[in-house]
């Protein structure tokens, strides 16, 4: 049995993250779940270049809570992890000035897990211990078994696990026992997991008999692994867009139309993004632009990442570079997140113009729902309003529509003064 100090500058930092990160604890889901999918997701590449041989098999991770024994399991089929690898990458966390950063931000869980690369440490946030056991995909590899109960010591040894993979089970603490129950942790993962690209199992699926659900003897896939954005537009039909926007937000209309965003420089970004009808009331949306990292939920707070006139749009934006850990106001002054939001700017404004040009009929349709966007955008966004001179329309008295300039052709003989300025006669009401 190997028995060491796990390689922290602090003394004591697991009371530290547990203390300080306590708010949004849940988060250590999906830093475990997140740590399962990349180790498959490393396996599957080794084998598609040819630097693994061996049977993939089933690669699903599987969550599952054990409530009597109190424990969480995440336990996938990936890549696991040698004896060296756990010293490496589990024991010899480098931190630089941790105390200090701790302090500094310590109302963000975020920012600080992000910040140390601690995604699997937050498994400590509410456990009292952890154990991994896990065996590597190389030949010959021997089997781990590591745990802590939470002070910087830990334990490891050889084990007997046979099938390839990680195993992490966390023994749930006395305060955080709501991770013990099936419901919240299928909120969860919900939540952060539902668009995982590796089937992501928990639990049974259930049919009603007799009166009741009752588990079946198939296992209970919680996420759609290849969700619409990750697909190309060409391979997609409108109905699917509809399809997908239904999915990401139940009991609304269709979306009036939407933007498939696709950029790998200079920074990679996927998404889609949906104008909705929009009420005539304008209400604080719960419906929101959801941001993703690689498939994994980041938060539905956009502000910053998305221009604020654009906060009325729906739909998915995932970006390997906007940086999974970190607070809102991290993110509002990252400058690759800055880039994103210029991004989606000209994209948006460049799409209104192809509509427009395209179908004009169409667009005109469209006008009366989405001009309340289109001309937010053009008082609060520069660049924007540039783009939307071309497009942006003015509805006559017999509901004709004209852009800026078609009108001021029109209008230009009859309406310029003596002074040669052409005057543009507005009212709400025709009568
Ligand atoms: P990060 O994922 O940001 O690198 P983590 O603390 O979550 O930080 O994980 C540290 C490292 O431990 C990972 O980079 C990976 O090498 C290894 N690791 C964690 N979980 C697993 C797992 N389920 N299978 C294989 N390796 C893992």
């Amino acid at each position: 049995m190997q028995k060491g100090q796990i390689g922290v500058t602090t003394e004591n930092i697991f009371p530290v993250i547990k203390k300080f990160l306590y708010s949004d604890n849940e988060i250590f889901l999906r830093e475990l779940v997140a740590n399962a999918i990349d180790a498959t997701q490393k396996l599957k590449t080794l084998a598609s270049f040819g630097d693994f041989k061996g049977e993939l098999g089933d690669m699903r991770v599987e969550v599952k809570v054990d409530k009597e024994a109190g424990t969480l399991t995440v336990a996938d089929h990936g890549i696991g992890m040698t004896a060296d690898d756990v010293n490496k990458y589990i024991n010899q966390i480098a931190f630089s000035g941790a105390e200090e950063f701790v302090n500094k931000y310590k109302d963000n869980a975020n920012s600080i897990i992000g910040h140390f690369g601690l995604g699997f440490y937050s498994a400590f946030m509410v456990s009292k211990k952890v154990e991994i056991r896990t065996l590597s995909y190389q030949e010959g590899a021997e089997a781990v078994r590591w745990d802590c109960d939470g002070s910087p010591e830990y334990n490891m040894e050889p084990c007997d696990k046979s099938d390839r993979g990680t195993e992490i089970t966390l023994w749930i603490d006395d305060d955080n026992k709501e991770y013990l129950e099936q419901a919240r942790i299928e909120q969860l993962l919900k939540k952060y997991c539902r668009f995982l690209p590796v089937p992501v199992v928990f639990g049974k699926e259930q049919e009603w008999k007799d009166g009741k659900y009752v588990d079946t003897d198939r296992d209970k896939v919680i996420n759609s692994t290849e969700p619409a954005w990750t697909k190309k537009p060409a391979d997609l039909t409108d109905d699917d867009y509809r399809k997908f926007y239904h999915e990401l937000y139940p009991g609304q209309e269709d979306p009036l139309f939407w933007i498939h965003l696709n950029v790998d420089y200079p920074f990679n970004l996927t998404g889609i993004l949906y104008f909705p009808k929009i009420k005539s009331n304008l209400d604080i949306r719960k419906d929101r632009i959801q941001l993703y990292c690689n498939q994994v939920f980041v938060t539905d707070s956009v502000e910053g990442v998305v221009p604020e006139f654009m906060m009325l749009l729906q739909g998915v934006i995932d970006s390997p570079d906007i940086p999974l850990n970190v607070s809102r106001s991290y993110l509002q002054s990252d400058r690759a997140v800055k880039k994103i939001s210029g991004y989606i700017t000209k994209k948006v404004a460049s799409r209104l113009e192809d509509l427009f040009k395209s179908d004009r009929k169409d667009f005109e349709s469209k006008w009366d729902d989405i001009k309340i966007f289109i001309e937010y955008g053009m008082l609060t966004d520069e660049k924007f309003c540039d783009a939307a001179l071309k497009f942006a329309l003015m509805r006559d008295t017999t509901d004709k529509y004209f852009t800026l300039e078609e009108y001021r052709t029109l209008v230009e003989a009859s309406q310029t003064d003596k002074d040669g300025n052409v005057v543009y006669i507005y009212a709400t009401d025709p009568v």
